[in-house]
């Protein structure tokens, strides 16, 4: 590591974050730890740690219990032309559908995104090279588009490059062992 790479350590420590530097394994034993416990935490690590923990939450089983899909190409253009996020490459959701008919999904949650964290933040999510950002236990609600509802199912989501790196992506739920 070059001593200005420690600058952004700085930062992120002086801001009362923590910053680890371990083994693919530790690491990795780390974020499934957290979601076993079912606590909340960010973890920002290369692509291919947050991977092996997508690919074993992501089982076809839970899949298919949770209704992840394929983002269709339809809604990624209308993430980028209505929302003004650069499109990245596939895209997995689930939709929730709210009592009142309203749907929740990817262009959903991308704009719920945004106007929590703000277009740039989003952006430079997306624009984040060899960084991955796995939210596990996610403590973010969803709500209605339509009716405003706070909608009581999760939504899961994976993002990715369009040669399938990992850009961001959630897991949740202690149960996750017990499947
Ligand atoms: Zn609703």
């Amino acid at each position: 590591m070059k001593p200005s790479e420690l600058d952004s350590i700085k930062v992120a420590v002086g801001n009362g974050r923590a910053v680890i530097s371990a083994d693919d394994s530790i690491i990795i034993a780390m974020m499934l730890e957290t979601l076993k416990s079912g606590r909340s935490a960010t973890f920002y690590v290369p692509p291919a740690q947050a991977q092996a923990v997508m690919r074993s939450y992501y089982t076809p089983r839970r899949v298919k219990e949770i209704g992840m899909e394929t983002v269709s190409k339809e809604e990624r253009r209308k993430i980028e032309s209505e929302l003004g996020v650069k499109d990245m490459g596939p895209m997995f959701s689930n939709r929730i559908q709210c009592a009142c008919g309203g749907i929740y999904g990817a262009f959903e949650f991308m704009d719920q995104g945004i106007r929590q964290h703000g277009r740039e933040w989003v952006g430079a999510v997306v624009e984040l090279k060899k960084t991955a950002v796995l939210r596990i236990n996610p403590t973010q609600d969803a709500f209605c588009p339509t009716c405003g509802d706070i909608l009581i199912t999760g939504h899961w989501y994976g993002m990715h490059a369009p040669n399938g790196t990992l850009i961001y992506g959630c897991c949740s739920g202690p149960d996750v062992f017990a499947m």
